[in-house]
């Protein structure tokens, strides 16, 4: 399938129509309008010659569904038409995509540089796989930009960028960083899984790679797992070659279930993120909590920077409770609609301490020195009607701060801070 056709006849399409339309434009046998799931390992062909031709790549079709399949085809278009991109490859997670790509671009005595803060999985990759292979790993204080164009400009071949972060929401500059990058030749992937194509497109900022786990806001239901890599044709024809090698390619059902979970993201996200301002308001009042994350707070440190590259700033809040574990441990049982697990991006809220989470694979010791304390916890806003949620949020703060007082064991005073009152919405 020609991704450019595509990307021109619908570029210029709202991004709502596009999550719907995008890729679909290939006739289903019996006329279905949806789908199909093809579960087929291989392709058969009559012809000897053609078969060859298939084979080489000289003629379309498919061969093996290590190496592609026609539902995950569509699944590849539609992020295509989303993130403005040429071609895509699809994994059976994100991990998978995010370790491909990182495998596809670096070799011994190569060297990558990147942030502190990154997804758990990733900054495993980071410290643990790739010094394994000689590669050199620098990661730079996330919220030092001169540090991170510093270490840039000693030379790579690698910038690794996450923006906004998990689950501290820190945001990067990714136009600046990307300009960094360019001037030593260093090819720049992002991981855009938090913001999603709805509110931020790396791509045009700058980047050539672009990564999403589409577990989360992407295919929105929590039941699925899948990654997508995209960029230019050149690039990803690297990255595929290196994914029907190493088989971490995505299998048909779960495509088809992205795919269909795709279409509504623009209705989902769009509730989610005006639920997720209105919780983040709220807690920035709350005197059990000590500090609030989310890009959209004029009081978030790089508030400006996310204004400039987002279109909206997400469905994700995290916030740090006082007197760490123990708050945490009276009020996350005792909301009633909400799950307490380490997804996100689902269609239900979810709650869960960076501890049990994004974490949970740190020390204690590892945590503090990322600034993640016992009393963060992460919310991924879910679809529920925002006024059920903030209720279910206070009146769980309510029963928390009763606990609090009657527990003897408890040594310190909840206090009301000051708080700000001027935020825009
Ligand atoms: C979840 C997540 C990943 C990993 O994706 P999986 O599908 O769980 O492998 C990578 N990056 C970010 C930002 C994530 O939230």
């Amino acid at each position: 399938m020609n991704n450019k056709t595509e990307v021109s006849e619908l570029g210029c399409v709202g991004i709502g129509t596009r999550l719907v339309w995008g890729g679909e434009k290939v006739r289903h046998p019996y006329n279905a309008t949806q789908t199909p799931i093809v579960a087929s390992a291989a392709y058969g062909y009559d012809d000897i010659d053609v078969w060859y031709d298939v084979a080489l790549g000289n003629t379309p079709g498919f061969i093996y569904s290590r190496m592609s399949n026609p539902t995950v085809a569509i699944l590849e278009d539609k992020i295509c038409e989303l993130e403005s991109a040429e071609s895509a490859v699809a994994f059976s997670s994100g991990m998978a995509a995010i370790s491909s790509v990182l495998n596809t671009f670096l070799a011994k005595g190569g060297r990558v540089v990147s942030t502190r803060d990154s997804y758990g999985g990733t900054n495993k990759i980071f410290e643990e796989f790739l010094p394994r292979m000689g590669v050199d790993v620098t990661l730079c204080d996330t919220l030092d930009h001169e540090a991170i164009e510093h270490e840039i400009a000693l030379g790579c071949d690698v910038l690794y960028l996450e923006t906004p972060t998990n689950p501290t929401l820190k945001v990067l500059d990714i136009r600046r960083l990307a300009q960094a990058a360019k001037r030593v030749g260093a090819l720049v992937v992002a991981d855009n899984t938090f913001a999603t194509p709805l509110n931020q497109n790396p791509l045009s900022l700058g980047v050539d790679v672009v990564v999403h786990s589409a577990t989360k806001f992407l295919s929105g239901h929590g039941d699925v797992l899948g990654g997508l890599v995209c960029g230019s044709g050149e690039l990803m024809a690297k990255v595929r070659h290196h994914r029907e090698i190493n088989g971490a390619s995505l299998d048909p059902f779960s495509a088809y279930l992205i795919i269909r979970g795709m279409k509504t993201l623009a209705l989902r996200l769009r509730q989610q993120q005006r639920s997720a301002q209105a919780l983040a308001e709220y807690l920035l009042t709350e005197p059990l909590v000590e500090s609030v994350n989310y890009p959209g707070l004029p009081s978030h440190p790089n508030h400006d920077v996310a204004r400039s590259q987002m279109r909206g700033f997400g469905a994700i809040v995290s916030f740090v409770l006082r007197g760490g574990m123990e708050t945490v441990k009276h009020l996350l049982p005792r909301l009633r609609y909400a799950h307490r697990a380490g997804n996100l991006g689902a269609v239900e809220t979810i709650y869960g301490p960076a501890r049990t989470t994004s974490h949970v694979e740190n020390t204690l010791e590892e945590r503090l020195a990322l600034g993640i304390s016992e009393g963060l916890v992460r919310v991924s806003v879910g679809i529920e009607e925002t006024d059920d949620l903030l209720a279910d949020l206070k009146q769980a703060f309510e029963y928390t701060k009763e606990q609090l007082l009657k527990s003897e064991q408890s040594n310190f005073i909840p206090v009301r801070t000051e708080c700000r009152t001027e935020v825009e919405i």
